[in-house]
Order: structure tokens, then sequence, then C-alpha cells
């Protein structure tokens, strides 16, 4: 069974967009993985289609009712639906390459993107929303965020990149950065690739690159580190 991505957006004309292209693009024409985009206003009001409406309580903006949108989920995802149901927002759980992963693994996804101030609180826990942020700051909308939501996990799916990057070793795998990489030419601007890796020791090499991980996640992401060194110590 592949991927299916069924993606809630006022902008449905901003899709398959990057996801076109490279990787995903071929896995799209391959069958991999389906993406529908599917417009919200279907299900907007009166004469206008209108999707949105002031904030109760006052304030600037404008939010994305929970009739219209509850409205569009259902058309595009029944009950029995096994896909989660995200909605992208900057409050969110940080996504994070566990959860790409856990992703990658299922049916699909039915993605939600916010536009305005965001969208009617009730419709999440009515509608079983999952909020997922792609980062600390915020977007004009949630279509960019659903793309790389949608990147991250294709990226995954069987046959998608071939033997040459299983993933196993990437950044964020055993909460570790990645190694250095080198390639050609040998010297470069007076740099050369470091000896190890021209060695032909696999043993040495597996250990050297280790050692590099570690010392990139110490000094850049000691968050990673303190989470990967509890969870050795099983805290
Ligand atoms: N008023 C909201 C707040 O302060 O949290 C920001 C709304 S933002 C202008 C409009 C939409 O963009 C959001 O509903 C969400 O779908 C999307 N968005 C913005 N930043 C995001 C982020 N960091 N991660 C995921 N989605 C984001």
């Amino acid at each position: 069974m592949s991927f299916a991505a069924t993606v809630l957006t006022l902008f449905p004309e901003m899709f398959p967009g990057p996801l076109g292209t490279s990787l995903a693009g071929s896995a799209l024409a391959r069958g991999d993985w389906s993406l529908r985009a599917y417009d919200i206003r279907n299900h907007g009001l009166g004469r206008h289609r209108a999707v949105d409406d002031t904030p109760a309580g006052g304030g600037a903006g404008m939010v994305l009712r929970a009739d219209v949108l509850a409205a569009a989920i259902d058309a595009v995802s029944p009950a029995g639906d096994a896909r989660p149901r995200l909605l992208m927002s900057p409050r969110g759980r940080p996504l994070a390459q566990s959860r790409v992963r856990e992703l990658a693994a299922g049916p699909g996804a039915v993605i939600v993107c916010g536009r305005f101030e965001g969208v009617d609180e009730r419709v999440i826990a009515g509608r079983g929303l999952e909020e997922v942020s792609i980062g600390d700051y915020v977007l004009s909308g949630g279509e960019i965020a659903a793309m790389i939501v949608l990147d991250a996990c294709v990226r995954l799916l069987p046959g998608v990149m071939g033997k040459t990057a299983s993933g196993e070793e990437e950044s964020f795998e055993n909460d570790l950065l990645e190694y250095p990489h080198y390639t050609k030419p040998r010297d470069w601007e007076g740099g050369g690739i470091p000896e190890v890796l021209l060695s032909g020791d696999h043993a040495r090499i597996a250990r050297w690159r280790r050692a590099e991980a570690e010392r990139l996640t110490r000094e850049r992401r000691p968050d990673l580190m303190r989470k990967r060194e509890n969870s050795e110590n099983g805290a």
C-alpha cells in the first residue's frame, strides 16, 4: 500500500510545488505515494464562500471557522480513515525524525494548513487533529510546513532513496548529528581529506565517524546529547 497524503488548504494550486520535482516528484510519478490537495473553500459559506470570521473576544486578524474546516475534513477523511490528521501549527509539537519515521511507516496523512490567525480551537479536538510545528518561527500559512512534513516522510518510503542513502546514519538517528563528508578533489584550497578516510580500514573509519558525530552533537546540540545520555542511563 502506498502512502496517501491529503492536504487541506486554501491554496491547492501551491501543490505539488517542490514535491513534484527530484526524489519526491519521481516517487509521486511512480505511484510510491499519492497527493491530493483539497480546497477548504469548497465548503465555504454563502455567495463569497467565506471560510473565516473575526475572533471571538476581539483582536486582530481572522480565524478559520470550525464548521467549514470540519466539513472539509469530513469530505476527505471520513470516520474510519486510518491516517493521522495533522494540523500545521507553530504551537504544535516540534517535528522530529522519530515522528517522521512513524508517519512514513503508516498509511499516509491528512494535513490541514492553517491561514490567518489560525483555526477555531473546537475543530482541533472535534476532528482529532495533532498539532505539528516545523520550528519556532511563524510562517504565513501551513502549506510550506506541510510540504516539509511530506518531503521528510516521502524520502523514507521504501525504494525512494535507494541504497546510497538508507537514512540509518543520518542526522537525528540515535539522537546524533551526522559526521562530516568529503569527496574529490583530494586537496582543495589547501585542505585535505582526513587520512583515516583514505585508509580503507572500515572499522577505523566507522570509529572516526562515530567520534565526529558525537563531537559535533556535543558542540552544536547539547540538548540532543543529554537526551541520548539519559536514554542510555535508562532515565
Ligand atoms: N497566530 C498564530 C500563532 O501565533 O501561533 C500564527 C498563525 S500563522 C500566521 C498561519 C498558519 O501558518 C498557522 O495556522 C499554521 O498552519 C501555519 N504555520 C505558521 N508557522 C508555522 C510553524 N512554525 N509550523 C507549522 N505551521 C506553521
